[in-house]
């Protein structure tokens, strides 16, 4: 049975902070692993950011991979992991992450409904580098039938608006293509309308579908999983404080139904409260300046873990790194008032006909990059030109092919966006640049090039179209290169695009079971923090898809099959 009742426990073996992906898989191992186990979440639902995700996890050398014949190895993961971070790389927790990263997998699969697809063909976004592979090393949750969980359903956060059609129906990656062409094919049709059938059933029953994919399906899992294990999650239960010292920790305070109660924890207490990304002080703390005024992470992420953890005497790392891992958003009107943001993360900036520019009107980077990497050239131009927000420019041709953000592939009519001010449209370039504020000769001439680059198929400027990563992302059927394409036809259409946190890499330095480390640098005893608390084990950078969200899976194992082994904090014996 799930307790849900507010006094529950006071004492028990491993408090765990925080019920995102890090501290629902923390738990789950735990109670699997023999512990008494309590996970106390702020607010009334699970998932945190990780509901709102794509639920890519980064496992190098996974076995379900390589059954479906997509070879890798975690040796050569190593060697892409030190090119990529360079002599700021710490060997120990990176070897610890490749070699747990598949034995946790299958240790989840094994044991509880938390189950995995490989994601075949995904490639890591430094495909050039020494060690990157281009398959194998990403898995995805598989969907889940959010009915199984009864009432408990509303429990699970929902996805982003922007990630959901006609207000509650979530599409995975391989559905986009039928319900784009559903009059293409009867195939299509057939599963553009099982789609739709299920989800009119479901809105009878659920204030949403609930055929669910990709990061809340892993959290729904992780969830029916806690709940077949009965581990009690306190709901509205917030982290106020540590109990302990730097010596060792043996409780925390938490804030519920307004008055506080402290739970000892003879093991330890594991942090998971998702990171700063809504701390002011620590965003202008680690970040860029101007500090990046949107984050995609939950809310109710004021980086209590963090800070709470600092007080306490740890250390915090990296500090020098732009500390998100970041993708270019715009910012969407959405219906019945409010504002969203669209992560522009894979759907239209690797495509043929479209540009990124600066208020100069001038391209700085190669669009079909990684949306972190585009970040980071949006950051890197800002020094000298003003880049943020940044361009994406097309034609109207481009949008009805591919789409633009919030705007669906096979959109015509724009007028609605152009209204709300989502996108700027024109009829010249020379008034589309007016429009948006940037450098008309500039804009004039980085499309010329564009459309002579579409024409001969490379692009000598930034390379669009030679990455692995942007051919996966463009169109194959589009030639000589399948991410170039002439913005041609008026009227063009330019949105704006703005740096936004998915994640933060700065967080408590830990060590290779998560133990969090004081300012000397040794393990505070009963202390561990996983997730966006734990310091990014990628050391700021960004190797693949699912670079937060497997080590987040994998550290978490590691914190609970330590805690099961250890005496816990000297302090606690005291
Ligand atoms: C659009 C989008 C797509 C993404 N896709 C991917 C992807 O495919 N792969 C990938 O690796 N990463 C992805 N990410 C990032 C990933 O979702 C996060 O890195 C991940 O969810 C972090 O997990 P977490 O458990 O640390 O934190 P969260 O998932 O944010 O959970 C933190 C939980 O802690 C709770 N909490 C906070 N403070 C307290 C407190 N004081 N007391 C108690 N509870 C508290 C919160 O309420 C929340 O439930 C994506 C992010 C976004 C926004």
């Amino acid at each position: 049975m799930l307790a849900l009742r507010p006094m529950a426990k006071r004492e028990v073996d491993l408090l765990v902070v925080g019920a995102g992906p890090a501290g629902m898989t923390a738990a789950l191992v735990a109670a699997l692993e023999g512990l008494d186990v309590l996970l106390a979440e702020q607010s009334a639902q699970v998932g945190g950011t990780g509901a709102t995700s794509a639920g890519t996890l980064w496992i190098p050398g996974n076995r379900q991979s390589k059954a479906a014949g997509f070879s890798d190895s975690a040796e050569q993961a190593e060697t892409y992991l030190h090119a990529l971070i360079g002599p700021s790389a710490r060997s120990d927790i990176i070897r610890a992450f490749l070699q747990t990263g598949p034995d946790a997998i299958d240790y989840l699969e094994a044991r509880t409904d938390v189950q995995f697809a490989p994601c075949g063909k995904h490639p890591d976004y430094r495909n050039n580098m020494p060690g990157a592979a281009v398959t194998g090393r990403a898995i995805v949750a598989k969907p889940f039938d959010g009915r199984l969980l009864g009432r408990d359903f509303k429990r699970v956060r929902a996805p982003i608006a922007e990630f959901m059609l006609l207000g509650g129906m979530m599409v995975g990656k391989e559905d986009i293509a039928p319900l784009i062409g559903r009059f293409r094919s009867p195939g299509n049709f057939l599963h553009a309308a099982k789609l739709f059938l299920r989800y009119l059933g479901d809105r009878l029953r659920f204030a949403r579908g609930t055929r669910i994919t990709m990061g809340n399906a892993l959290i729904a899992r992780l969830f029916a999983s806690l709940r077949k294990r009965d581990v009690p999650i306190l709901f509205g239960a917030a982290l106020v404080d540590l109990v302990g010292d730097r010596g060792g920790v043996t409780g925390a305070r938490l804030r519920v139904d307004g008055g506080e109660i402290v739970v000892k924890a003879r093991k330890g207490v594991v942090l998971a409260t998702g990171g700063y990304g809504h701390n002011k002080a620590l965003r202008e703390r680690f970040m860029p300046q101007p500090t990046p005024a949107f984050s995609l992470s939950f809310a109710g992420n004021r980086g209590d873990g963090v800070s709470i953890g600092e007080k306490l005497g740890a250390q915090l790392s990296p500090e020098r790194c732009t500390s998100g891992l970041w993708t270019p958003v715009s910012v969407t009107a959405r219906a019945g008032g409010g504002r969203g943001l669209y992560p522009h993360l894979s759907l239209d900036r690797a495509k043929p006909g479209l540009i990124a520019v600066n208020s100069a009107g001038r391209r700085f980077v190669n669009e079909g990059l990684s949306y972190h990497d585009f970040v980071l050239a949006m950051f890197e131009s800002h020094k000298t030109v003003p880049s943020i927000p940044a361009y994406l420019v097309c034609d109207a041709a481009f949008i009805r092919k591919y789409g633009l953000g919030d705007i669906h592939p096979g959109t015509r009519n724009l007028k609605k966006f152009e209204a709300q001010g989502y996108i700027a449209g024109a009829a010249t370039l020379d008034a589309l640049a007016a429009k948006i504020g940037v450098d008309a000769a500039g804009l004039r001439d980085s499309v010329a090039r564009n459309n002579r680059y579409a024409e001969s198929g490379s692009d000598p400027d930034f390379g669009k179209g030679e990455l692995e990563l942007n051919r996966f992302n463009g169109d194959p059927t589009n030639r000589p290169n399948p991410c170039l394409g002439p913005i041609a036809a008026p009227p063009f259409y330019a949105i704006a695009v703005w740096p936004a946190d998915i994640a933060v890499s700065t967080g408590l330095a830990a060590d290779a079971d998560a133990r969090v480390l004081d300012t000397e640098g040794r393990a505070i005893p009963g202390l561990y923090a996983c997730g966006n608390d734990m310091a990014s084990v990628m050391g700021g950078s960004y190797p693949g898809p699912g670079t937060t969200l497997g080590p987040a899976i994998v550290f978490a194992y590691r914190a609970a099959m330590h805690a099961r082994g250890s005496q816990g904090s000297d302090a606690s014996n005291r």
